[in-house]
């Protein structure tokens, strides 16, 4: 009873897409350390061997990688049949990967958008249509999309990654209600700025383009939360793992903005 308690996601799979490093590897750690088997996609096959490696030797779980890029309908779903021959159908889907280049909108040209779009929405969009059957018929599935506070607001300089993740919230909606009455919940979990690589570069873009130094940069970043602070991706990632419990079943449909109070929608 206690080790259930204790490891209530034993004998699942969970599937975290860009889950070697950043927000991902938080996400699959802090399914890991309840029990989960992990399953981790993501583009570049070191970072996620090393990070499946941790899983293993830390809690003592299953972990495979998968290197696919998410973009690729065809290849996504090979990855996640592969997936689930080594570990068993997949209970919980994080659609996790993600880019967000920034630029002024006339500077964003088609490819940018088509880039963005592919990655950000359409990377879950395949993966959900991969899962989805095997939770159908199990009756039971748990996903969580990370979209973003840019898929609840506007934010300048980020026009195709807002609007990405704007319909990222827009499909998580939809679907949670189309699989309302099969045991399967869908939401979002919207981070504000995170510290990770995405943030890196953010930050070392703001110095390149405007002149200032790393430290007024990172001021300007954290102005937007009311907390004065970068999240840390365990925030993030408790989220998600609540989100994945059997207490949050009747939880389906939201976008949880984790954000230091950043937005109040
Ligand atoms: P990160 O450190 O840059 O990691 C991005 C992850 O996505 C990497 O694991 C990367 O894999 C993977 N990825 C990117 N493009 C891919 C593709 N085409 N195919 C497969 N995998 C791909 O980013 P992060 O900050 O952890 O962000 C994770 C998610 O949180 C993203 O969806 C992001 O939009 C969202 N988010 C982040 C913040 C923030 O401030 N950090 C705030 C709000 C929302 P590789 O290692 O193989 O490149």
């Amino acid at each position: 009873m206690a080790l259930h308690r204790e490891r209530p996601f034993a004998g699942r799979h969970a599937i975290v897409t860009g889950g070697g490093r950043g927000i991902g590897a938080a996400i699959a750690a802090s399914l890991a350390s309840r029990g989960a088997a992990l399953s981790l996609l993501g583009r570049t096959a070191a970072t996620l061997e090393s990070a499946a490696r941790r899983l293993r030797d830390e809690h003592g779980v299953q972990a495979g990688i998968a290197v696919v890029d998410i973009a690729a309908e065809a290849s996504v779903a090979a990855a996640i049949a592969q997936c689930a021959a080594e570990r068993g159908p997949a209970a919980i889907l994080v659609n996790n990967a993600g880019i967000a280049p920034s630029a002024p909108f006339l500077k964003s040209d088609a490819k940018l958008w088509r880039e963005v779009l592919d990655v950000d929405l359409m990377g879950a969009v395949h993966t959900a249509r991969a899962v989805l059957p095997a939770m159908l018929e199990a009756g039971h599935g748990r996903i969580v999309n990370i979209a973003s506070t840019a898929g609840i607001t506007g934010m300048a300089y980020v026009t195709a990654y807002c609007a990405a993740k704007h319909a990222l919230v827009g499909f998580t909606r939809a679907l949670a209600i189309e699989t309302a009455r099969k045991g399967i919940t869908v939401n979002a979990v919207c981070p504000g700025y995170t510290e990770t690589d995405i943030v890196g570069a953010a930050l070392a873009n703001i110095t390149a383009k405007t002149g200032r130094s790393r430290e007024e940069a990172l001021q300007s970043l954290v102005a937007h939360n009311p907390q004065a602070r970068l999240v840390r991706p365990e925030e993030v990632a408790e989220t998600v793992a609540w989100l994945c419990s059997d207490a949050a079943m009747s939880v389906t449909g939201q976008s949880i903005v984790v954000a230091g109070g950043e937005l109040m929608p």
